[in-house]
């Protein structure tokens, strides 16, 4: 049985009509650019993110990148952040003219350690920019603390992690900004890019607004440098319709990760570690094992998709060398898998992915 590792057909088929409906409309409408249908989406992300605002914009990039500038950091300033990502998340802060300052991550959450901080803040840091990876929230108690005794912006990257709670605390609600990416193959994706940047501040949301649409306070007025970055409005009739099912989409990927964890118990692999409390969303589901390359090889030969996020992190990347060793970060980047984890999967396809590493250890 072929397994791959990510797939939408199923998801998209089974609401079709309900999308064409949607798309529909707005052809009719003819109005692609904001006004009503992407104001009420933002609505709707903030009252699932339980925050006051909500702003669309085209990508998690832009989010990560506008929610940066609308926090008041600027060039020559730092921002604290995992190296442990999607490139993306040091590319925001870089664009600013910024300087990403790289802070190693937990071997067992993948999220950035945050007992090791405070060392690296100088009197330059502005932000700290957390990533919920994989779907697992940060620990955002201990990086709130810190955030506060110094004075410290929170901007948390949320582009994996839609709907994931600690002790009940829903992440995109825990700092000054939660920034989310619509991408397809995230858990809640449009069909094609864009993003969202949620907040409870009056003046980070009229800066983003401001910001994705090319600085302007209305029409005519342009008061700061700007930007084009807009959610489009058939991006949103298609993410609104697609939210009514997050939820149960979500519970469907939790469901595959315990029988992932069940199946796969007893064998030398780790599988993944929630913290007390957490309420993770598995945007992925990734094991560690130390004959990584080889398990990826045998699982791909018995046509199995499986992918490695992120094989090189990006303290090793060409453009952010000379931050010196981040020594768990350039470990786990050499043993981490991941599996298909997606909502459709089937406890058929499930099962044939754990019998066949049964079998890759058995051998
Ligand atoms: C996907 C992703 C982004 C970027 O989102 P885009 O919508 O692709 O720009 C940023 N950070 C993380 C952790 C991501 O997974």
């Amino acid at each position: 049985m072929k397994v791959p590792f990510f797939d939408l057909r199923v998801q998209t088929q089974k609401i079709k009509d309900q999308l064409l409906r949607a798309i529909e409309e707005v052809v009719d409408d003819t109005g692609f650019i904001l006004g009503p249908r992407v104001e009420q989406f933002e609505k709707l992300m903030a009252e699932f993110c339980r925050t006051r605002l909500a702003v669309g914009v085209a990508s998690g990039t832009d989010a990560l990148h506008l929610a940066l500038l609308a926090s008041g950091v600027g060039p020559g300033d730092e921002v604290i952040t995992p190296p442990f990502s999607f490139i993306a998340t040091a590319e925001a802060i870089s664009y600013i003219g910024a300087r990403p300052v790289f802070v190693d991550v937990d071997e067992g959450t993948f999220n950035i350690n945050a007992d090791l901080i405070e060392e690296k803040i100088t009197s330059k840091t502005k932000a700290i920019l957390p990533v919920h990876l994989y779907g697992q929230p940060a620990d955002m108690s201990k990086i709130r603390r810190i955030a506060e005794k110094h004075s410290l912006k929170i901007v948390e990257d949320c582009a994996q992690s839609i709907g994931a709670k600690i002790n009940d605390q829903i992440v995109g609600s825990l700092g000054d900004a939660g920034c989310f990416s619509f991408f397809p193959t995230k858990n809640l994706g449009c069909f094609g890019d864009g993003g969202m940047v949620v907040t409870s501040s009056q003046e980070i949301y009229q800066k983003v607004k401001m910001l994705r649409s090319h600085g302007g306070i209305n029409r005519d007025d342009y008061e700061i440098l700007g930007f084009n970055s807009r959610l489009d409005v058939l991006q949103a009739v298609i993410l609104e319709l697609k939210l009514k099912y997050l939820d149960e989409w979500t519970q469907a990927r939790r469901k595959h990760a315990a029988d992932y964890n069940n199946l796969l118990k007893g064998l030398p692999l780790a599988t993944p570690f929630e913290l007390k409390g957490s309420y993770c969303v598995y945007n992925q589901y990734t094991i560690k094992s130390s004959e990584r390359d080889r398990l990826m090889e045998y699982l791909r030969s018995n046509d199995i998709g499986c992918m490695v996020y992120y094989p090189k992190s990006i303290h090793l990347q060409k453009i952010y060398q000379n931050q010196g060793s981040l020594p768990v970060s350039e470990k786990i980047q050499n043993e981490v898998l991941s599996l298909p984890i997606y909502p459709e999967l089937t406890r058929l396809q499930i099962e044939t992915v754990a019998g066949a590493i049964r079998k890759f250890y058995q051998k």
